[in-house]
This record gives structure tokens, C-alpha cells and sequence, in this order.
């Protein structure tokens, strides 16, 4: 039996501790076992002692067995999983998964909601009429099987220790410690069933990750636990320093994610989606090379094959997957620019903050989101844009949150002389 106390002290002092004792560590507090006191103490100590590749390893995989895994195997296919650090008007995987599914890859994907000024995928799906998010073990098995793409909410039986470990961390101040973030993220992915995972990772001022070396830390912590848990992962650092694509909220991403389907979407976002697509396609029991991934995927976009998938996918969760069925915001308001010049940068957190305020994320967790709200930015950093020319767009319940709005989304656009700097959406892959 572990010595909790003993254990933080050790901790606090630098010491490695055992596999075995972060395992029972991990395991009594899911159980209810060790108090929510000595947990934050120990996650305090490792915020400044951090952990060992090994000490990381065995907290993972800990976390994975305090509760249910899938098991694809009776697919006989390697099934496929994509996931995102969080950041701002990040509908990526809605995109990803029915090109990749399209090509004949199985995507199974298990997604989280929002969290602080980041939007979550299942909050976004969620604005689709009707569809059904809560598929458990065997159906969610069955749709990949079937469909070729499942995307549901994480179910309370897969990695309680997180469930737990999170809330408390999230008050706690807790959250920005590397081999936690390592740990929680790819329990969930291990425990999701997959064999091969893309995984994005957000640099910037709209992500958890600020510099590419702390987002290059994380991602070999990432690479490595996968391998150590026999999966394959590939690691995309993806620029977070303005929102991606333009829209920033649930109904308007989704449209945003259609658009993108149907081959109209904005340049950064399907640049990103059609590469990470590649990866995942690499990754796959297709045996073709990066190259041919990518030719394939442009191919299942061109062709509309992505978009129909789309349909199946949505369909077979309950969902209406036209986009004449999502919902609308009563109030449209132009945030017009100050002044002419080019867009030197955004301030990304805050965009992803002034759609939660409008109603498109929680402040509290038991609060109910208003699909329809957002904002789109319809100027992006880099772009010139003339006086009084519309910035954004803001979706609003009402005038009032609509005002509010257009002065916060105004205060987050720095427009200046001199086009700035280009950069690439994809910074770096490690694998
Ligand atoms: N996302 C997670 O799932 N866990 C973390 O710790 C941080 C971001």
C-alpha cells in the first residue's frame, strides 16, 4: 500500500518515483481513495519537478486502465484517430475524418467540449440538428465498421483517472505541466482503440502551447507514449497565433467545415485538413507513401466523395446533414476596421473569449451553449483591408451582446503599415 504523503514529499525533493507507485498513485484516486487534498499537492510538486519519460509512461498507462478501452479488432483494419490540442475555429476533424473515411481509412474518434477560450468538437457537432453524440462501446464500433467514421462523446467508463485528475487540475492551476497534459491527452487516445493517430498540436496565442519548443516538448512526449502503448503517431505543431479558417463558433464551423468539404474553404484550414488527411492515410493499412496520400485525398474532396460521406456519417448519428438545417443568429453585425493598412495579428484567445461571452462556450460548466452565436473574421492576418471595411462579422442573440462583441473583436485586430511576415500553417511534423 502507497505512502501518499511520502510519495509527495519525495517528489517535492526531485526524486524518480516507481512505476508500481504512480500506478497505485493513479489507480486509489480514481477509486475515490486518496483525497483530492494530496492530489493537488503531488500535481503542484510535479508542475515544478516535472517527470521522467518513464514516471510519464506509467501514469499513462495507469489512466488507461482505470477504466473501459475500445477494441477495433474485430475490424481487421487499422483504424485511424486525429486530435487537436485546442485552439480557436478549429473544426478540423470534421473535415479530416469523412476525406479520410472516404478514402476507405476507418477514422473512430472519441472528442471533447470546449475548454476555457478553445471550442470543443463535440459542441460543434452538436449544433446539427438531431445529431446523436452519446454512441456507446459496441455501437460506436459498429458505425466505424459500417459508415467508415464515428465521432462521439467520450463516455464517463473511458479513463475516469482523467475524468477526475482534470477537474481537479483545471482548479488547481495545475493544467500547463507537460507530462500531465502528455498523460491525460493520450489515455484518452489509447483507450479510444485507434492504431494510428495525427496529432495536432497548437502553437500560439490561441493555444496552451505559446513557443514551438514548449509545442515540440509536448509533441515528443506525445510520439513516444503512443509508441510505448504500440501505436503510431505523427505529431503536426500547427500555427495558433490567429483563429483557423474564419469562423469561430459551433454552426458557423460547421458551415465553415461544410464549404471546406465542397472545396470553397478558406486557404489556411484546408491546407491543414488536406495534409493532415495525407498523414493519416500514410499512416493507414492503404500501404501508400505520404504522396500518394495526398493525391488521393485531393481526390476525395474534388470528387465530392468527402462531401457525401459527410452525409452518410451524419446521418447515421441522427444528424440533418444540410446546411439549411443549422441554426442562425438573430443579429448579424459588421466589426468595421478603424483604419486602412494590413492586419499585423489577431489576438487569438481573445476572439475564442469573445465567442464564448456571446454565448458559444461555457463560463461555468453546467451552462448551455447557444449554438448559433459567433463571430467570423473575415480578415486575416496579413490582409489589407481599407477603413470601415468589415473586420468580422458578429452572430449575436441580441443587440446588446452584439455590441459588446463588435468593441471586443475590434480590440483583438492590430492593423498597422507594412505587410507582415507569411507563415506556414504546418510549423513542424515529428513522428
Ligand atoms: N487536453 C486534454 O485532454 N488534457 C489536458 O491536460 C490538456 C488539454
Amino acid at each position: 500500500m502507497i505512502h501518499v504523503a511520502h510519495l509527495i514529499h519525495r517528489k517535492r525533493d526531485g526524486e524518480e518515483l516507481s512505476e508500481d507507485e504512480l500506478a497505485e498513485l493513479v489507480l486509489a484516486y480514481a477509486r475515490d481513495e486518496v483525497p483530492d487534498y494530496q492530489m493537488s499537492a503531488f500535481c503542484m510538486a510535479t508542475f515544478f519537478r516535472g517527470m521522467t519519460a518513464v514516471e510519464t509512461h506509467a501514469v499513462t498507462d495507469a489512466m488507461v486502465r482505470s477504466g473501459e478501452t475500445i477494441d477495433f479488432s474485430s475490424l481487421g483494419r487499422k483504424v485511424v484517430d486525429k486530435h487537436s490540442t485546442g485552439g480557436v475555429g478549429d473544426k478540423a476533424s470534421i473535415v479530416i475524418g469523412p476525406i479520410v473515411a472516404a478514402c476507405g481509412v476507418p477514422f473512430g474518434k472519441m472528442s471533447g467540449r470546449g475548454l476555457g477560450h478553445t471550442g470543443g468538437t463535440l459542441d460543434k457537432l452538436e449544433s446539427i440538428p438531431g445529431f446523436r453524440s452519446e454512441l456507446a462501446g459496441e455501437a460506436f464500433i459498429r458505425q466505424v465498421r459500417e459508415v467508415g467514421i464515428a465521432i462521439v462523446g467520450q463516455t464517463a467508463a473511458l479513463v475516469p483517472a482523467d475524468k477526475k485528475l482534470y477537474a481537479l487540475r483545471d482548479v488547481t492551476a495545475t493544467v500547463d505541466i507537460d507530462p500531465l497534459i502528455a498523460s491525460s491527452i493520450m489515455s484518452k487516445k489509447i483507450a479510444g482503440g485507434a492504431d494510428a493517430i495525427v496529432l495536432d498540436v497548437k502553437v500560439g496565442d490561441g493555444a496552451f502551447m505559446r513557443t514551438l519548443e514548449e509545442a515540440r516538448a509536448l509533441a515528443r512526449t506525445m510520439v513516444e507514449l503512443g509508441r510505448l502503448a504500440g501505436r503510431e503517431v505523427v505529431c503536426e505543431l500547427t500555427d495558433m497565433d490567429q483563429p483557423l479558417g474564419r469562423a469561430v463558433g459551433n454552426a458557423l464551423e460547421i458551415a465553415e467545415a461544410l464549404d471546406t468539404l465542397e472545396g470553397s474553404g478558406p486557404p489556411d484550414l484546408t491546407e491543414l485538413v488536406l495534409g493532415a488527411s495525407a498523414q493519416l492515410l500514410a499512416l493507414s493499412d492503404l500501404g501508400v507513401d505520404l504522396e500518394e496520400g495526398g493525391r488521393r485525398v485531393t481526390e476525395a474532396l474534388g470528387s465530392g466523395a468527402a462531401r457525401e460521406l459527410y452525409d452518410r456519417w451524419v446521418r447515421a448519428q441522427g444528424g440533418d446533414p444540410d446546411r439549411g438545417a443549422l441554426p442562425r443568429a438573430g443579429v448579424v453585425r459588421p466589426v468595421p476596421a478603424p483604419a486602412a493598412g494590413f492586419v499585423q495579428a489577431i489576438a487569438t484567445a481573445d476572439i475564442g473569449l469573445a465567442a464564448l461571452r456571446l454565448g458559444a462556450g461555457r463560463l461555468h460548466k453546467e451552462d448551455a451553449i447557444d449554438h448559433a452565436v459567433g463571430v467570423a473574421c473575415l480578415a486575416k492576418r496579413g490582409d489589407r483591408v481599407e477603413a470601415d471595411a468589415p473586420l468580422a462579422e458578429i452572430h449575436a442573440r441580441d443587440e446588446d451582446a452584439a455590441a459588446r462583441a463588435v468593441a471586443e473583436v475590434e480590440a483583438c485586430y492590430r492593423i498597422g503599415d507594412g505587410e507582415p511576415e507569411r507563415k506556414p500553417i504546418v510549423l513542424d511534423v515529428l513522428s
